[in-house]
């Protein structure tokens, strides 16, 4: 042990957490560690939003790819790909870390024609016949499109895999994917990118509605929570999850920054309620389905 690290772990346990706290909000918590002191260690993430499309692969080859979440500190990603090979050459090379969703898309250009093409459906079916996943998604669908034929297969689907629907949507989406199955468990990417009062209605009327914070900034801006989404976090302690969203290859530099910024804001809450948005929460919703084995 260096020096450094030796005054560094002798520091009283209040002091090493003011000041992880203060490295966090610069983004070197990662820099001190202590063997056998678990409480310094920087708070696991669980990044619920990272896609890995056939795009990246030529830039960031799959080592590369799983470097840089280890870099961050992710202990767990779920992700999805358009194609679904990246996921696969993702989870053959850390299946500990991977969490697989199953993307409706076999190129990001299907993003906004997947709901009237009805040969995703074979598609999808063809996948869940050779693989196993945690979810599907993340898909984007609005309004009144959701009750068309090729999202109820979708849906139907994710019943009866038991899968996640990882929805891009806004409010009324969602709505009609419960009517669809009541019983589904929706993780609403971006909270729907929809205010405060608007997530809280929606979680006071489903409890299977998780939300992710993947791609917005205002809950945790300058590392402070302001006080309409520390009541919603509060109110829904286990429902809220942290994720970056690499929707395009260049954001996957962006992940260990993103694991870092998190780390900041989440230190403005109770310790407990910080742990279950950076990873606990996730762990519970995806955790039954952790590493699942190939068919
Ligand atoms: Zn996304």
């Amino acid at each position: 042990m260096s020096r450094r690290s030796f005054l560094w772990c002798r520091l009283p346990e209040g002091a090493r957490r003011a000041a992880l706290r203060w490295f966090a909000a610069l983004g070197a918590a990662a820099a001190l560690s202590c063997p056998g002191v678990a409480a310094s260690a920087p708070l696991p993430i669980f990044d619920a939003h990272i896609h890995y499309s056939h795009d990246a692969w030529e830039n960031l080859p799959p080592p590369a790819a799983i470097a840089i979440l280890r870099e961050a500190g992710v202990r767990r990603a779920l992700v999805s790909s358009s194609g679904d090979e990246g996921t696969q050459r993702l989870f053959a090379l850390a299946p500990e870390l991977i969490v697989p969703s199953l993307r409706p898309y076999r190129s990001r250009s299907e993003v906004s024609t997947w709901v009237r093409d009805p040969t995703v459906v074979a598609f999808l079916e063809d996948r869940l016949a050779k693989s196993r996943y945690a979810a599907i998604g993340e898909f984007h669908v609005y309004g009144a499109d959701a009750d068309l034929p090729v999202v109820r297969r979708l849906v139907a689907l994710g019943k009866e895999h038991r899968l996640v629907l990882h929805a891009h949507s806004d409010a009324d989406a969602v709505e009609r994917l419960f009517r669809q199955d009541p019983d589904a468990r929706i993780l609403w990417a971006h909270s729907g990118f929809d205010r405060p009062d608007a997530v809280r209605e929606l979680l006071r009327r489903h409890r299977n509605l998780w939300c992710d914070l993947a791609f917005r900034s205002e809950h945790g801006a300058a590392g402070k929570v302001p006080p309409e989404w520390r009541a919603l976090f509060t109110e829904f302690p286990d429902r809220f999850m942290v994720g970056t969203d690499t929707f395009t290859p260049e954001r996957w530099h962006y992940i260990v920054e993103h694991a870092n910024w998190s780390r900041a804001w989440l230190a403005e809450l109770p310790p407990a309620l910080a742990e279950r948005i950076a990873w606990s929460n996730a762990e519970a919703l995806f955790g039954s389905s952790s590493a699942p084995a190939r068919k």
